[in-house]
């Protein structure tokens, strides 16, 4: 329970977390941390209290709890019946669905995300993007969760490993970057002269599609990340367009070649060569797009590449059901499993991140600071965010998750979210259901 303030004392804003087990590093410590909700950040707790006397408003007694950075899912196509492709008559709906998703968004753990759009025509992105954009100017941790800008996965993809992507809208870029900017909006693509954050963050897309490669030292120049995915590329190409910049694998073994011994494919990126970088790589551990000992086999060949994402699509958080889609489509959900109607295709996952956090955690040996790194710092660093996302260090973002790690006796292994700081506030307190945004 919080310490009562004192009436005539001012507040500082400032929150005392003591109690806790951190997760710092590879290392699970046990320290206080001190965070301020006027600056948002997390503070350097001896300065704070020896050097300027600040007492907190409130001290609050984690109980042992684990407590980590907020996650960071960069894979996020809509949930809770929101979808961000979907672009209705009036664009204020639009706006008011982002706001109520972001509020609920916060609460699974999810401080921020890249939004996810699916392979669309171009009027799809010029229409909705700027919704999109990071929202890191605000630092109002009332709006909920934050987005980190747009992950555009196509429509520069293969034809062949489209998934649920429609083929009518996949494009090539035959007048390279050109092409790109004709399709997502040249406004939306950082400008390298320009300070300000364009919408979108991450382009997915095949290296083997006509005229991609060329493109890819232009994006990563602006600051955007290419990631490699619905892809028919070998693990040359693959190597290659590493060499050109690519620094991410999207959904790694989902709609792409598949490991042979005689040539590795994506997955042999994984591995060390002399004179190329490792990249990351996004692995759904769901339960359903990947066997448990695959998702085991990815963390082992590269685990500071390694990155947990959702895929989520709209239909996560509803309930079971038939639900509709483009082109007429139909999406069956059945718990976690969302598949195409009449077929077996995978339509993205309905799980939430936590629930792919705590899967991880049940399949593998890894320590709890292995499995949290999966969802903060990892990406983050592949976000270019370092120090400023995913890390308990002093100031960086006070986005916070207050954990519950429960191991029966059969020594089955449950992650669960007990409350949820953006910006140094608390957003989300599962013991009190009546609080929250
Ligand atoms: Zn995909």
């Amino acid at each position: 329970m919080p310490t009562a303030l004192s009436p005539e004392r001012p507040r500082t804003g400032v929150t005392r977390l003591t109690g806790g087990r951190l997760v710092k590093g590879d290392r699970l410590v046990e320290e206080d941390l001190w965070i301020s909700s006027v600056t948002g950040r997390i503070l350097r707790s001896q300065e704070v209290f020896y050097e300027h006397f600040v007492i907190p408003d409130e001290t609050i007694d984690l109980k042992n709890k684990i407590l980590c950075p907020g996650f960071i899912d960069v894979q996020f196509n809509g949930a809770f019946g929101f979808d961000f492709s979907t672009v209705p008559e009036d664009l204020t709906d639009y706006q008011k669905g982002l706001k109520r998703f972001n509020r609920h968004l916060v609460r699974t753990g999810v401080t921020s995300y890249l939004p996810t759009l699916p392979s669309q025509n171009a009027d799809v992105y010029h229409k909705v993007l700027r919704y999109l954009a990071p929202s890191g100017g605000s630092r109002n941790a009332l709006e909920g969760s934050e987005s980190l800008g747009a992950h555009c996965e196509g429509p520069f993809i293969s034809p062949t490993k489209n998934g649920i992507h429609s083929l009518e809208v996949l494009q090539e870029a035959p007048n390279g970057f050109a092409d790109l900017e004709t399709c997502y909006g040249a406004g939306n693509l950082n400008h390298p002269a320009e300070e300000s954050r364009s919408p979108v963050t991450m382009i997915t897309a095949a290296p083997e599609i006509h005229g991609i490669s060329t493109c890819i030292p232009e994006v990563t120049k602006r600051g955007i990340r290419f990631a490699i995915g619905h892809t028919e590329a070998s693990y040359e190409e693959a190597s290659e367009a590493i060499h050109l910049g690519a620094t991410m694998i999207t959904h790694l073994f989902n709609a792409m070649r598949p490991l042979h011994h005689r040539n590795p494919g994506i997955f042999g990126v994984l591995g060390k060569a002399e004179g190329r970088e490792r990249p990351y790589f996004g692995v759904i551990s769901d339960g359903i797009h990947l066997h448990p000992t695959t998702v085991k086999i990815a963390w082992n060949a590269h685990p500071e590449g390694f990155i947990l994402v959702t895929d989520a699509q709209y239909t996560a958080g509803l309930p079971d059901g038939v639900y509709p889609w483009t082109n007429n489509d139909r999406w069956v959900k059945k718990g976690h499993l969302l598949t195409r109607e009449g077929s077996d295709t995978i339509a993205g996952s309905s799980a939430t991140l936590i629930e792919c956090v705590s899967n991880f955690w049940a399949w593998s040996h890894a320590s709890i600071p292995e499995v949290i790194r999966a969802v903060t710092a990892t990406p983050a660093e592949m976000l270019g965010l370092k120090g400023v996302k995913g890390t308990l260090d002093a100031d960086a973002d006070a986005d916070l998750v207050v954990l519950d790690a429960v191991e029966d006796a059969e020594g089955n292994r449950t992650l669960k979210v007990e409350q949820v700081w953006k910006f140094g506030m608390l957003v989300s307190d599962a013991a009190d259901e009546s609080f929250g945004l």
